[in-house]
């Protein structure tokens, strides 16, 4: 696959988002846009040969956009679009919007979620851009694994409480 496939793809991807959010209100009010105080040091993950015009940091395998607190949001990586939700593969293949626990750290909604509304044409279109990726075996691959992660850190959750 090409350069021009993966950028059509995240095009796809990130149009099956749009401008919905996880609230229908700015869930930034809500904590000063947590999310979005980033440093050299931290970083969002960029899905396999996502395109970004800010920096790259490799984390392992893995590629992360590192941005400074700013960034054009027309631009912003498809997990910024998608963040505190993630679209996990079950082991039956069906694809949902969960909760990605892994940014528990950062953003107050994931302690809350139970209390919490979530925008449910978000959480849709979560799912949408899971199924989406998934056509490419790289995303899948990539999918999956976060999916595993993720189910990790519920079982941990379930085991030692919040
Ligand atoms: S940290 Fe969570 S609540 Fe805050 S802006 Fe990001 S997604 Fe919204
Ligand atoms: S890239 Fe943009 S949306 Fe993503 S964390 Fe940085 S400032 Fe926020």
């Amino acid at each position: 696959m090409n350069q021009e496939y993966y950028n059509r793809l995240y095009a796809k991807a990130k149009k099956a988002i749009g401008d919905h959010t996880p609230l229908k209100a700015d869930c930034g009010q809500l904590c000063g846009g947590a999310c979005c105080k980033g440093d050299e040091n931290t970083g969002m993950l960029l899905f396999p040969f996502e395109e970004t015009t800010l920096e790259r940091k490799s984390a392992g395998d893995r590629t992360l956009a590192v941005c400074n607190g700013y960034c054009n949001r027309d631009e912003r990586p498809l997990s910024c679009m998608i963040f505190p939700f993630f679209p996990c593969i079950d082991e039956n293949g069906e694809i949902t919007a969960r909760p990605d626990l892994r940014g528990m750290p950062v953003c107050p909604m994931l302690s809350h979620r139970e209390e919490i509304s979530f925008d449910t044409v978000f959480l849709r279109r979560v799912a949408r851009v899971g199924r989406i990726l998934s056509r490419d075996k790289e995303s899948r691959q990539m999918i999956e694994e976060i999916s595993r992660e993720i189910s990790d850190y519920e079982k941990m959750q379930k085991l030692f409480g919040k």
